[in-house]
């Protein structure tokens, strides 16, 4: 259980349930009085975090003869995790400890909703599972989530000019800014930083679209959420936004949103750019915070860097706009203020067959101030994230093939599926009014003359 919130919803939930006693196991809440409430068997389930699962005060539990007796079972929820956040919470490498401290009697069991087989090999090796465990697989598919993969215009990146869709039902016929009318909409970059940046420009555009909005509607409307924020402060944003009539409409967040929000209501979210590590499971989870309350639908939109895109694909097959078909395909990519966008770390070998043929490309070899070109960069990209944005078939397909699901069972389509599927699903994005770009405020470029403006005016 790696999340306080996760663990705090499902603690809700077994509380619910008749004849559980469950406890919640946190920094906050560990003290001596709890450790013996659980040493004595007075809770049915104890939730907590690896690290405290690991830790000194745990073993005392554990090696607790009577204690022992009761462990019925471990689950470890989110069980990706140990494979993705391993590195840097190393406590997840380490489950094979709490293993040896419990004893073999007591069973294990483990699940995610995105395992390939490379994660199922390090959570079995990390958690010490025997190599013949049972794996049962059931479907991960979520096909009230319709799927459409965008390409951003090339240079626009740092602007956010491509998420103008996501504000722009925001003013009713007479042009006045009317809140609900804006989709419950979560944005997820990989960064702090970028979240920062955007949530400012997203807010500059809405009070451009929305000329009777003030500065404090706008802030009240998009918010920030990631794990530097105050702890008072992101209860404050997550219980305002799960509220049906949640004057949040919009919530830019890093990945600290990427897990146990049980939102009933959001309607789109937004992947913007290539995520740093574990591309397609991280979207996938990301996507998964969509439409979780019954007979909900959503739609999930991964708009992509133009430079991912085959040249030979990228106008026939991804151009959602005309404006967005004008952008010759092998433009220079975005640099300033963009995020990671590299998946080296990931080289599953699931979707080799799958791969369009990436032989050089004829006038793919202009190069980013960085020094790579744009070729370069999609050889750089871990072979399923390549496969995803640039295959012409059923993105769902390709994806699930992935988690390993389509090897035992053969899905019906759902309707609407993806934008390869049913072409209208690219609708959902409307550029940015060239007026509006006109009109930014956004600072001039360095060594260009109107910044050179700017700043004698301001000298
Ligand atoms: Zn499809």
């Amino acid at each position: 259980m790696p999340l306080t919130r996760v663990g705090q919803g499902q603690y809700e939930k077994l509380r619910q349930l008749k004849g559980c006693r469950p406890c919640l196991l946190t920094r906050k809440t560990a003290c001596p009085s709890l450790f013996e409430g659980i040493r004595a068997g007075r809770y049915t389930h104890i939730l907590l975090s690896p690290e405290l699962a690991v830790s000194r005060g745990f073993h005392d539990v554990c090696i607790d003869p009577q204690f022992r007796q009761r462990v019925a079972l471990v689950t470890i929820d989110e069980a990706h995790l140990i494979s993705q956040w391993g590195h840097w919470r190393t406590q997840y490498n380490q489950l094979h400890v709490l293993r040896s401290r419990l004893g073999c009697s007591v069973a294990w069991f483990a699940c995610s909703a995105t395992l390939n087989a490379a994660t199922l090999d390090e959570i079995i090796e990390k958690a010490s599972f025997d190599t013949h465990t049972k794996v049962i697989r059931t479907s991960v598919d979520r096909p009230e989530i319709s799927i459409t993969i965008l390409r951003m215009p090339a240079r626009t990146k740092a602007s956010c000019d491509s998420l103008f869709f996501t504000i722009n039902k925001a003013r009713d016929a007479d042009g006045v800014y009317t809140p609900q009318r804006i989709p419950k909409t979560i944005i997820f970059l990989d960064s702090r930083r970028g979240v920062i940046a955007a949530v400012d420009k997203l807010r500059a555009m809405l009070r451009q679209h929305c000329q009777t909005l003030s500065t404090k509607d706008s802030q009240r409307c998009i918010k920030v959420y990631h794990a530097h924020l105050a702890e008072t402060d992101k209860n404050l944003i997550y219980e305002q936004f799960q509220r049906e009539d949640s004057f949040i409409r919009i919530v830019i967040a890093t990945d600290a949103m990427g897990l146990g929000v049980d939102i009933l209501d959001i309607a789109v979210v937004v992947q913007y750019g290539i995520p740093s590590t574990d591309g397609i499971s991280t979207v996938v989870q990301r996507w998964g915070r969509a439409a979780r309350g019954n007979d909900r639908v959503a739609t999930a939109v991964w708009l992509v860097d133009s430079w991912a895109f085959e040249p030979s694909q990228a106008e026939d097959q991804h151009g959602v706009s005309p404006s967005v078909q004008r952008d010759p395909p092998t433009q220079l990519a975005s640099v300033a203020g963009d995020l990671s966008d590299e998946d080296s770390s990931d080289n599953d070998s699931h979707l080799h067959h799958e791969l369009t043929p990436r032989a050089p490309v004829r006038g793919s070899k202009r190069r980013a101030p960085n020094g790579q070109s744009d070729e370069e960069k999609r050889l750089a990209l871990a072979p399923k994230v390549h496969a995803v944005i640039n295959t012409t078939t059923c993105r769902r397909t390709t994806i699930l093939d992935f988690l390993g699901e389509l090897s035992h069972r053969q899905l019906p389509s759902p309707s609407p599926c993806c934008d390869n599927c049913d072409e209208s699903l690219r609708n959902v994005y409307t550029p940015l009014p060239s007026i509006y770009k006109a009109t930014s405020t956004r600072a001039p470029r360095k060594n260009t003359h109107a910044k050179a403006l700017i700043v004698k005016l301001t000298d």
